[in-house]
């Protein structure tokens, strides 16, 4: 067997320890005589499944009881249209402020539902930055303001929780959930694709205060009804089994290797060698301004699109895989989400170092 480094944005790298139990489990779990593949949802087995997933959920985000968690399907993207269906509708609008691709995206799907506001932007500089607090411009009278905390594709991210007063805070946190603690709090709503951090693709983790669930505007779609799903516990329909499975054996890891701080500190660790490294070097070039570069997205160029290729060509028979920028912004991305041990940044960064001295 012979396992790469795996640098994809998503669905990315799991922890061995992670693949090697659900192996164990695969033709029996826990005496069923079945895999949790194979399990009905409406089973004692798959309820303890269910329960054990969310209680360590809550335990490794510190989530109060005072919010409701949600295992749906359909992805982030879908949260791009459930947010405003269920949200927008005391006052008809919202404040979005778009720091890369994905907060675009949300923002130009929420404006078939109400009056979405651009409240902030950094495309004046390539979404290279996220803007401070005193260059938003926030509605009071907006039914929530919408972020995207870590910026996948331009690799930024925000270094601060904004203050939107009374306003709640509805937060894609798809590429950064679980890589350090966030004050849940501070969120009315925190919605995660699992593909990054926590899970196979499939399951779509939404953690939403109670007080914003239960008025959706008349058209909702039952399976995009917040409160239909919180009163069936994510089971109106087969919720994804097989990936909230997954994600209770990625959380019971993060609990064994001491939570979100500890993974933190690894996390914090493998991206300031990275960039450590890009900024000394004399090849390679990262756009982010410093104070808002990811810890989970590390983008980088040589400046010249040929040598690029060549990089991501090479790097990958060396067994660095899917190092290959977005599409959409060129270059080199290198995603170090928590599955990515510190010896596969120091090998990547080793690989770099070579190609230095060979592309003089
Ligand atoms: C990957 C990603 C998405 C899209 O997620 P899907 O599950 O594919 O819909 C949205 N937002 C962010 C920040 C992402 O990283």
């Amino acid at each position: 067997m012979n396992r790469v480094y795996n640098f994809s944005a998503g669905p990315s790298m799991l922890p061995e320890a992670v693949l090697r139990k659900a192996a164990a489990e695969i033709m029996d779990f826990n005496g069923s005589g079945m895999s949790v593949m194979e399990m009905s949802h409406r089973t004692k087995a798959f309820d303890a499944i269910i329960n054990s997933t969310e209680e360590k959920l809550r335990k490794l985000m510190c989530i109060p009881d005072n919010y409701t968690v949600l295992f749906l399907q359909g992805g982030a993207s879908s949260q791009f249209a459930m947010v405003p269906l269920n949200l927008m509708t005391k006052n008809g609008k919202a404040d979005y402020i778009v720091t890369g691709q994905f907060s675009g995206k949300a923002f130009k799907e929420a404006k078939k539902y109400g009056a979405v506001r651009l409240a902030g932007s950094s495309e004046d500089k390539n979404f290279t930055y996220i803007p401070a607090q005193s260059e938003l411009d926030l509605d009071p009278e907006a039914d929530y303001v919408h972020i995207c905390l870590n910026n996948t594709i331009y690799g930024s991210k925000w270094n601060y929780i904004p203050d939107t007063g009374n306003v709640p805070l509805v937060a894609d946190l798809s590429s950064c959930i679980l890589s350090e603690p966030f004050d849940v709090t501070k969120f009315g709503v925190i919605y995660a694709g699992a593909q990054k951090n926590m899970a196979p693709a499939g399951v779509t983790v939404v953690i939403i205060r109670n007080d914003l669930i239960g008025d959706p505007q008349a058209c909702t779609p039952t399976m995009f009804n917040y409160g239909e799903m919180a009163k069936a516990a994510s089971m109106y329909n087969t919720p994804p089994c097989w990936c909230i499975y997954m994600l209770g054996l990625v959380c019971e890891y993060l609990e064994e290797i001491g939570g979100v701080d500890a993974i933190a500190q690894i996390n914090r660790r493998k991206a300031a060698m990275l960039y450590d490294f890009i900024d000394s070097s004399s090849l390679f070039s990262n756009p982010v301004r410093p104070d808002c570069r990811s810890i989970m997205n590390a983008t980088f160029v040589t400046g010249n699109t040929e040598l690029d290729d060549r990089f991501c060509k090479e790097a990958g028979a060396a067994g660095f895989v899917s190092i290959k920028g977005h599409r959409s912004v060129g270059g080199m991305r290198a995603s170090i989400y928590n599955a990515m041990p510190v010896e596969g940044v120091e090998k990547l960064i080793e690989f770099m170092k070579e190609f230095e001295k060979n592309n003089k």
